[in-house]
């Protein structure tokens, strides 16, 4: 028998622990779906065991053995969604929070508190992200840089390097692994909410922590808030003790959602990738289209710019969502320069190429004739459209 024969053992692909992943006691139970554990406390005669336990988690942050204590400490449910993310990512462990922006501001805080308050960054990133970073509301200073100036503007006080590859809303895209290499010894932090483990696992490549926003395609119907992020061990174990000490925990439904959204993930981001690859080629192809951005690695995402107005499409759409946010299983559309990244200086959101003419779309599980009948009528009601 080879070393894999045994399925226990094997290692599994991606499409299989989509499925398996944080179940693997289940059946043992005489489960199929997962269960929804919504304690806030736990019920325990030996207060001497649960002092140890807590003692332990304030030494390491690593998760209690044994019972869970209380709600902002650990729970089941969202625990089986941390494991599974972790597998999809291949890291040791994963940690999750009430939202994206919840989980950025955990690892700005643990870098903080080690006296490491100067994060190094490339734009674009996420609107939020930029202003979090460039407000330095939690006492961060960041220096931009584009991927190649990365090395010359560490200091001593780096505690991160940030990018997101493909980036929103540009879909620009970074060489994670010479980024990773230019990091030295400083954490990169790769944000892959747009390629999803599914299309790019930047752990491979060098990045010490994965950030998703999992609001997007991770839960993937549009209904559930959240972020995570997946490191090593040893920075989960500061993660979850700095989520136990500010709270930004997620709730055990949304942990619940969130693993059933992993589940259909792969084929999910594999069909709107499809969809959304051939949608690029035809707005390539349009003369009402300046600029069609889609990146080499492909993915669900379709940036482009307009020679009309913008707002005109946004208002012209009638099966795709005119929203905010992305991932879902429907088409949405938006107006970066005035929702996403509206939040970001304005000469800074050029500055990263975010025009005053780029629509972003998030591609869903539509039928791609369908979604092009509405693009196509929608580019159609752009003021100045009529020339062509
Ligand atoms: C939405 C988003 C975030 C923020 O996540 P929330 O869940 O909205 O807090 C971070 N990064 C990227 C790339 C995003 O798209």
């Amino acid at each position: 028998m080879g070393a894999h024969d045994d399925v226990r053992t094997a290692p599994r692909a991606l499409a299989t622990e989509a499925v398996h992943a944080g179940r693997d006691d289940l059946a043992r139970q005489g489960l199929h779906a997962p269960p929804i554990d919504l304690s806030t406390t736990y019920p325990s005669y030996d207060s001497r065991g649960e002092a140890a336990r807590i003692d332990a988690f304030a030494a390491t942050g690593a998760e209690p053995d044994g019972p869970p204590v209380y709600g902002r400490l650990g729970n089941p449910t969202v625990a089986r969604f941390e494991t599974a993310l972790a597998r999809l990512e291949g890291t040791e462990a994963a940690v999750a929070f009430a939202s994206g922006m919840a989980a950025l501001s955990a690892v700005l805080l643990v870098r903080g508190s080690m006296g490491l308050r100067h994060a190094v960054a490339v734009r674009p990133l996420y609107g939020c992200s930029d202003h979090l970073l460039t407000a330095g509301l939690l006492g961060s200073e960041v220096t931009w840089t584009d991927p190649a100036g990365v090395a010359d503007a560490l200091r001593p006080d780096t505690g991160l390097v940030m990018v997101e590859s493909p980036a929103n809303p540009t879909l620009a895209e970074v060489d994670l692994r010479a980024v990773a290499h230019a990091c030295g010894s400083v954490p990169l932090l790769v944000d892959n909410t747009f390629a999803t483990p599914v299309l790019q696992r930047p752990a491979e490549q060098g990045a010490r922590l994965v950030l998703h926003s999992a609001t997007k395609y991770l839960g993937g119907h549009g209904d559930v808030l959240a972020g995570v992020v997946a490191c090593d061990e040893e920075f989960a174990g500061r993660l979850r003790q700095v989520r136990f000490a500010t709270g930004g925990v997620l709730h055990p439904l949304a942990g619940y959602l969130l693993l059933r959204g992993l589940s259909t993930l792969p084929v999910r981001v594999r069909a709107a990738s499809a969809t959304a690859a051939e949608l690029a080629r035809r707005l390539a192809a349009d003369p009402r289209v300046a600029r069609v951005h889609y990146p080499r690695i492909g993915g669900a995402m379709v940036s482009f710019e307009v020679h009309g107005d913008p707002h005109e499409v946004i208002a012209g759409v009638r099966l795709i969502t005119p929203a905010v946010s992305l991932g879902s299983v429907d088409t949405l559309i938006q107006h970066p320069a005035s929702i996403s990244h509206r939040i970001v200086d304005a000469e800074d959101r050029r500055g990263a190429g975010v025009g005053d003419r780029l629509l972003r779309l998030s591609v869903g599980l539509e039928d791609v004739e369908d979604l092009w009948l509405d693009l196509a009528q929608a580019l159609r009601s752009e003021k100045g459209a009529g020339l062509y």
